[in-house]
């Protein structure tokens, strides 16, 4: 696999993708002389835990545990993270491995980055979100009920370890969902990879090693890319966001129960490709085209059912991705061509939506 590097202004840090990773010795950590915690859930924990500690080169490596979970992404179990590291004495060169999805990254990286100001840690993503998405560019945050990911740091990881061979235990559910990420790269920028997505849905759903590889590593190059020009969102960043402005308001809507954040996004992306069509920026075929994907990708399309209108407009509104007073969304020209529309008409989308519902 080549090597991917994340191209920051002050550092870069690279992204391996490596079939069996995790079933060899990661040199970099294994020489590593600082103190490590290996931070995970329930699942992921019995299933890794004690393969990453063989990597390592150690064996004895402290893990801490959590329930697993979109749930648990919470101020109280940071806090419990926190008491824990500092309970088990962890100094300012200590690091945190982050090994699960993109809920333990994100907790794991934002209790990297507050304790004692800041301390290194690594990305080990064990879902196909986490791995196209979360664990690259240096976003983390916890919920709190009023919305998601609420409370947050940027905090960019040492590096990311990406072994492709964990999605065998990943359930069916949560790998389509990660599918929605992976696709969303096409959908924003890159026609051709959105081609490719369509040739190659069959054997990607089949977990078929070298597409899935290469659906990586493309996906984890546009991350990089992205990021690397922008890395706190100032501007191009934002375009990662397509779907999610309409997403995250679906997952607090529905509390974080009903849909997986993949399949929420996937609702918004078809939500804000439909409402480029009506506002005249797109084709009705390109939003066809994309609803025939995700579908295909067996992920829904449709606004869950019983949702008003003007409660999804108003979770949008708080959605911190908004600018102040207006409503900022990601919108579409078609496949390839998502861009960032600043001043978006609250009653027009509240109509659209209306009429979905
Ligand atoms: P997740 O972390 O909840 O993982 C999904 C489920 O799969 C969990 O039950 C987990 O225990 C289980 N699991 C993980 N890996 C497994 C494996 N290999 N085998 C078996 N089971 C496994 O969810 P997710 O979809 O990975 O991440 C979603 C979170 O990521 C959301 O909180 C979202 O906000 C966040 N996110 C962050 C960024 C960012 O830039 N920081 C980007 C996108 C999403
Ligand atoms: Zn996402």
């Amino acid at each position: 696999m080549p090597e991917l590097h994340v191209e920051l202004a002050a550092r870069r840090y690279p992204i391996h993708i490596e079939s069996g990773l995790l079933r060899r010795r990661i040199a970099a950590l294994a020489q590593a002389p600082e103190r490590m915690l290996i931070v995970t859930d329930d699942n992921v924990g019995p299933l890794y835990a004690d393969a990453l500690k063989q990597a390592i080169g150690r064996p004895d490596c402290p893990v801490w545990r959590m329930p697993a979970g979109e749930a648990e992404k919470t101020l109280a179990r940071f806090g419990e993270l926190l008491e824990h590291m500092a309970e088990r004495g962890l100094t300012r060169d200590a690091r945190v491995l982050a090994l699960g999805g993109g809920v333990i990254g994100d907790l794991a990286g934002f209790a990297a980055a507050c304790y004692m100001r800041g301390i290194a840690f690594v990305q080990i993503p064990t879902t196909l979100l986490a791995m196209v998405d979360s664990s690259v560019g240096g976003k983390t945050a916890v919920d709190l009920p009023a919305g998601k990911n609420l409370v947050g740091a940027f905090h960019q990881p040492q590096a990311v370890y990406i072994d492709p061979d964990v999605l065998a235990t990943l359930p069916e559910r949560e790998f389509r969902a990660g599918l929605a990420e992976v696709l969303k790269y096409g959908a924003i920028a890159d026609a051709r990879f959105f081609g490719w997505l369509e040739d190659n849905a069959e054997a990607l759903l089949a977990r078929d090693a070298a597409e899935l590889e290469g659906a990586i590593l493309l996906s984890c190059r546009h991350k990089a890319d992205i990021v690397a020009r922008d890395e706190t969102e100032q501007g191009d960043r934002a375009l990662l966001n397509f779907g999610h402005t309409f997403g995250h308001a679906l997952e607090v809507l529905l509390d974080y129960g009903t849909l997986l954040h993949g399949e929420a996004v996937a609702i918004g992306m078809q939500l804000a490709a439909d409402f480029s069509v009506e506002l005249g920026h797109a084709d009705i075929g390109d939003s066809q085209r994309l609803r025939a994907l995700l579908n295909r990708f067996g992920l829904p399309t449709a606004l869950p059912t019983g949702l008003g209108a003007d409660a999804v407009v108003a979770k949008m509104r708080l959605d911190k991705k908004a600018a102040a007073g207006r409503l900022r969304l990601i919108l579409w020209r078609g496949v390839g061509k998502a861009f960032i529309a600043g001043d978006v008409d609250a009653g027009a989308l509240t109509a659209f939506l209306a009429a979905q519902s």
